[in-house]
């Protein structure tokens, strides 16, 4: 059974061989009770999943991995064995997988089986993307405390991500005008030219504060920030009095162990600006049934783009996962295990 490994914990950018790395090894297939033989598919890689990369001793509100053990993450699966009567042979689930070929999963543990995934036309790769956690915490974080009201302007950093590109076209779908920072020339024409965003930059070049400036020029009311750093700089700096910022993720900080210091917070004092934190896991139950109809409708119909960056085979795992960190990957970060 080929899984990626997790090896040492690193300080900076994780490196594929010393921090993890792919080996074979003996899958142990004897299943008790409730227990499920699941073939993987496709593997979702993460931002948070370099949180869990960390020492074992240091807290966090997800546990780190194990060195010696595989790395997990959310993916889809196919059923091989089963003792569960809620997941046959043959079913097709999605939940917490192994960064492996085959995972044994003790009790079926998250798994949720996918209706109809062999006949839909939806790929299954958007089950870890747009129909799954990151499709989720761009709706849900919107819907629950977003407030977006017709007219504000909202600036997004990380904007052709998994969240950032679904959170750009579900503000455009409310009446907002949309600011994206991407960290290429490409992905700055992917945000104007095919989901539409009112403005965009390049935020490698020139000054993020100037370019932001120029972008909004009756300022922002919502920053949706993903990455932290001088883009949270830049956006206090730019916020309407009353602006909110919907703090989603900091990923330009996950990978250093000198954090930025962002120098200019005495604006949230002189703007009366909100800065609400949130978790999708806390997020999730409460619009399950909204999101399902709302999400999956607009997708069908065409009526939102979900750009997926997919890389093949196990093999590429942690070299994707590290260009998924560095910016590399343009759109939702999936990995291709096997064909169904
Ligand atoms: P993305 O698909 O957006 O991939 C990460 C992106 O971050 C890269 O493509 C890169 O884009 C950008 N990036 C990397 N390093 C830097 C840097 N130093 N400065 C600026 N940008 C950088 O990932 P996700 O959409 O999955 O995640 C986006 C954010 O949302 C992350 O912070 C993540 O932790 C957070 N998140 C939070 C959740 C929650 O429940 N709170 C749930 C899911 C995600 P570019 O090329 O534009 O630089």
């Amino acid at each position: 059974n080929k899984s990626v490994i997790f090896l040492a914990s690193p300080t900076e950018y994780p490196v594929p061989g010393k921090h993890f790395a792919v080996e074979t090894r003996k899958l142990n297939t004897e299943l008790k009770e409730n227990d499920v033989l699941i073939r993987n598919l496709f593997l979702s890689l993460d931002p948070y999943l370099r949180g869990r990369m960390r020492d074992s001793h240091i807290e966090s509100y997800i546990p780190s991995f194990q060195i010696g053990q595989p790395m997990v993450s959310g993916g889809v699966s196919e059923v091989t064995e089963s003792k569960n009567l809620a997941f046959p042979v043959g079913s097709i689930v999605t939940g917490t997988i192994g960064w492996e070929e085959y995972t044994l999963v003790s009790g079926g543990q998250d798994l949720r089986v996918i209706p109809d995934a062999r006949e839909s036309k939806i790929p299954l790769s958007a089950y870890v993307g747009v129909l799954g956690m990151p499709g989720m915490t761009a709706y849900s974080s919107l819907k629950l405390i977003g407030q977006l009201k017709a007219g504000e302007t909202i600036f997004i950093s990380a904007a052709a991500g998994a969240v950032g590109q679904l959170v750009g076209q579900m503000a455009k779908r409310q009446g907002l005008r949309v600011i994206g920072s991407v960290g290429s020339d490409d992905k700055v024409d992917f945000l104007l030219n095919e989901l539409k965003f009112d403005a965009a930059f390049n935020y490698k070049k020139g000054s993020i504060l100037e370019n932001l400036k120029a972008a909004a020029p009756k300022g922002i009311d919502i920053y949706y920030e993903n990455v932290g750093g001088e883009q949270l700089e830049a956006a206090l700096e730019v916020l309407n009095v009353h602006g909110r910022i919907l703090a989603c993720g900091m990923v330009s900080q996950y990978n250093t162990p000198t954090p930025y210091g962002v120098k200019n917070l005495m604006n949230i004092v002189g703007k009366r600006i909100t800065i609400r934190g949130f978790f999708v896991t806390e997020l999730a139950e409460e619009c399950e049934a909204d999101f399902a109809k709302d999400v999956g409708s607009w997708l069908i119909k065409g009526e939102i783009i979900y750009r997926e960056d997919i890389a093949e085979g196990l093999d590429s795992a942690p070299e994707a996962f590290v260009g998924m960190l560095q910016g590399k990957n343009f759109g939702k970060q999936v990995v291709k295990i096997a064909d169904l």
